[in-house]
């Protein structure tokens, strides 16, 4: 690695590195059977999944890896909001039931006719009615809370409506301004980062988006490993804001084996 030694450990983004869809990445298995004794997180901008489901879709793979090792936005968010809200705060969550549950798993209240929390997440129910509540509470005081500013997701069907085009509507009737926690946000990189007991400059962030995983990375002060496998075209890569840049999980592992072998 570079002067500063070997990671102590390794925040891995899952879409585009791990898997595409329900297709597993080639050499998925030889990078968890070197990754297997060494501290990471499993990292995800989806808030549509639990750590349970991240879980079990690698299990179908042939990977075994612990719930507690996958750290989903809806998590990063849920821990979040307990940490922004007063004690017994509301919330209006807007979003799957993944990010419901995780809200309601940290004794964060929902509903109510007064909320001192918005939080806005992938929802696929998004409504007139759902923006007039939001825009309400949000002008009355409440937090606005985004999981993820992306515009659009890429899906095996095409482009189509991100949790960003949401929070932009919402943005357009608002005073105020959401705080992300979603990468690139330094909130889900640190949460990820003491998940793993460890300084963000101690860890190597893996992705393959350059905005989100080596952008957002860099700005918490880990260093980044860019997969090439996933959204980032090579031509985007040249600009070398990654400090690593690898075709594929082989590449990957064979770098981290030497690295931890010094
Ligand atoms: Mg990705």
């Amino acid at each position: 690695v570079s002067a500063a030694g070997p990671p102590g450990g390794l925040i891995v983004d899952m879409d585009g590195v791990l898997y595409r869809g329900e297709s597993p990445m080639p050499g998925l298995s030889d990078f968890f059977a070197v990754v297997h004794d060494h501290p990471y997180v499993l990292v995800t901008n989806n808030s549509t999944v639990s750590a349970a489901d991240c879980a079990a879709k690698l299990e179908r793979m042939g990977v075994d890896v612990a719930e507690t090792a996958v750290l989903t936005v809806s998590e990063a968010t849920a821990r979040y909001l307990v940490s922004a809200l007063p004690a017994g705060g509301r919330a209006l969550v807007l979003g799957s039931p993944a990010l419901k549950q995780a809200v309601a798993r940290e004794g964060v209240e929902m509903g109510g006719d007064e909320v001192e929390a918005v939080v806005v997440g992938l929802d696929v129910t998004f409504d007139y009615a759902a923006l007039a509540k939001a825009a309400t509470m949000i002008n009355r005081g409440a937090a606005f809370v985004a999981t993820s500013l992306d515009p659009v997701l890429l899906t095996e069907d095409g482009t189509v409506p991100g949790t960003g085009a949401l929070v932009a509507a919402i943005c357009a009737c608002v005073r105020a301004s959401p705080v992300c926690v979603g990468k690139p946000s330094p909130a889900m990189f640190e949460v990820a980062a003491s998940a793993l007991g460890l300084p963000p400059a101690d860890t190597l962030v893996i992705g393959d988006n350059l905005r989100s995983d080596i952008g957002g990375g860099a700005a918490v002060g880990a260093r980044t490993a860019l997969l090439l496998s996933g959204v980032t075209l090579e031509d985007e890569a040249a600009d070398g804001v990654p400090d690593f840049v690898f075709e594929g999980l082989p590449a990957l592992t064979a770098f981290l084996v030497e690295a931890w072998a010094r």
